[in-house]
């Protein structure tokens, strides 16, 4: 099936149900008129000479507009391009560039972005880029109206023509990485690896047409437009949009307010919801499940979902944009032990493994290794960037995640950090995310993140970047080690700690420990 065939399977089976609520305007789509806007709006795209494998990119916050040209570019078989929220114009450039994009959708503005004055400015450099639509502005209503007008059977004769031509195996999407270790790289995906993620995420939540789904993360991430959109649409569950951008309050209202079964977000998304001072105000009694995926997810925050959110089947997802994203996930009947402390186990119909990065040999079991994915999830390759494609895919196609892993017996995951993020101090590996862990158990920590710094003694030396709990006593480097004095062994107490209100993140909400090293070498200058 395209992405096109499996929606209209949807709408044939629940088109009066509730497919989509953008709570920040209020407005509603049933699975029927939802079908009708993204047909609407392929056959506009089609009149402005929109066609199979050209890019149209968008650049905008959560919004429907975001999901209809979602599934009104894969209905015509061209490839959507996710331009990051956060961009500003050089990176925009860079993007239109790459991609070859040839009509941009975007918003007109963002918070204190004006992107309409971005894009003016980039335009003359963008050879291939041909039209811009502006979402609320005539060039969007006209892509929209025109599809509506005309005779209904034969714009219908149109669009099948159009599929007709279309593959499963078709790129539909360039989806950029994170961006958390370096610049981000573009992976091209088809119908079939997306569509096919979607679904079984979808699956492995128990997904019915009686779910409704609270989406505060990007739809500009695989987080949002596979996990939230797809692993919805291809259920017949509700997509809920709480706000063009993460707020906490704005996703404990929406949950609240749409009556959700499920609530997604990266780690420090559920820190600041759980932290919300008005977090007793919310009747979150719906929430059955939920998804917490994208970094390591803290035991001591599980818990708390589990307890104080009511989400007794929350899941947690582990997988990179390059697969579509999910390469491994707990199930509800996982007991909770594995739930709150491991990434689950491998996904149906895809195979990972644990490797040796020096000698590409599998590792016995309980051991440390590089993970890896291979099967039907796997990116068809970056976007123009074969060298990087083949550093990344092997000739058995294996896709190396760059993440060290430790399976168990069962098949149980646990991702114990990035290869770039391990400290190696005197000849000794260290392992960020377990001193993370540790200092989690502070009363006082809300948010702890580890990185290495270099030292001419021993090569690197680890540092402590801590956010502290509103109203707490201040915290020193001192208080810190001595916490973790008799608790760790001596080499893993962090040699500096360094107490901070925010950490840098990505717009993905991820930690950007790359930042931060840089900063923290300024720091000990
Ligand atoms: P870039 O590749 O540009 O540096 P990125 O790797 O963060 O950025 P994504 O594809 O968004 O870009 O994220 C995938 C990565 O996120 C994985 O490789 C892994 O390091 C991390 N990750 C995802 N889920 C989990 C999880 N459940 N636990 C731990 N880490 C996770
Ligand atoms: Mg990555």
């Amino acid at each position: 099936d395209t992405i096109g065939d499996n929606l209209d399977r949807t709408v044939a089976a629940h088109g009066d149900r509730d497919a989509l609520v953008e709570c920040a305007t209020e407005r509603r789509w049933t699975y029927r008129e939802l079908a009708a806007d993204v047909d609407a709006l392929a056959l506009g795209l089609l009149d402005a000479g929109i066609g199979k494998g050209d890019r149209v990119g968008i650049w905008a916050p959560n919004c429907a507009e975001w999901t209809l040209t979602q599934y009104a570019t894969a209905k015509i078989g061209a490839i959507l391009v996710n331009i990051n929220p956060a961009y500003r114009s050089h990176e925009l450039e860079f993007v239109l560039n790459q991609a070859g994009v040839t009509m941009l959708v975007a918003a007109e503005s963002f918070k204190t972005s004006d992107y309409a004055a971005m894009i003016e400015q980039v335009r003359p450099k963008c050879a291939e880029l041909r039209h811009v639509v502006l979402l609320g502005h005539d060039a969007w209503n006209s892509l929209l109206d025109k599809g509506k007008q005309g005779d209904a059977a034969a714009s219908a004769e149109r669009l099948a023509e159009k599929r007709a031509g279309l593959s499963a195996d078709d790129p539909i999407n360039i989806q950029y990485t994170s961006g958390t270790t370096g610049f981000p790289k573009g992976a091209t995906l088809s119908h079939h690896n997306i569509l096919n993620n979607g679904y079984f995420v979808g699956e492995l939540c128990n997904y019915t047409e009686a779910d409704r789904v609270c989406i505060p993360v990007p739809f500009y991430h695989c987080f949002g437009m596979v996990m939230g959109n797809l692993a919805c649409t291809s259920h017949g569950s509700t997509m809920v949009i709480p706000a063009p951008a993460f707020d906490p309050k704005a996703s404990l209202a929406a949950v609240a307010a749409e009556r959700c079964t499920s609530l997604y977000g990266v780690p420090t998304m559920f820190i600041a919801e759980l932290a919300e001072p008005t977090f007793g105000d919310y009747d979150l009694s719906t929430l059955r499940t939920g998804i917490m995926a994208g970094s390591p997810c803290p035991v001591e925050v599980m818990k708390q979902v589990i307890d104080r959110m009511g989400m007794a089947e929350v899941s947690i997802c582990y997988g990179m944009t390059e697969t579509s994203p999910v390469s491994t996930q707990t199930r509800a009947d996982d007991s909770v032990q594995r739930r709150v402390s491991t990434v689950g186990r491998v996904g149906p119909h895809l195979e990972v493994k644990v490797v040796d990065p020096e000698t590409g040999l599998t590792v016995p079991r309980g051991q440390t290794g590089e993970l890896c994915t291979r099967g039907y999830s796997v990116m068809l390759g970056y976007w123009n960037q074969p060298d990087k494609t083949d550093e990344a895919i092997d000739r058995a196609r294996w896709m190396h995640t760059g993440d060290l892993a430790v399976m168990d017996d069962e098949g149980y995951v646990n991702i114990t950090g990035r290869i770039k993020d391990m400290v190696i101090r005197g000849g000794e590996n260290l392992y960020p995310r377990e001193i993370e862990e540790f200092l989690y158990t502070h009363p006082d920590i809300l948010d702890a993140q580890v990185i290495g710094v270099p030292d001419t003694k021993y090569g690197e030396e680890l540092m402590a970047w801590v956010r502290m709990r509103e109203g707490a006593e201040p915290l020193t480097e001192e208080t810190v080690r001595a916490f973790c004095e008799g608790r760790l062994a001596r080499y893993k107490i962090p040699r500096y700690v360094h107490v901070v209100e925010e950490f840098p993140m990505t717009v993905t909400g991820k930690v950007r420990k790359v930042e931060m090293r840089e900063k923290s070498i300024d720091l000990l200058g």
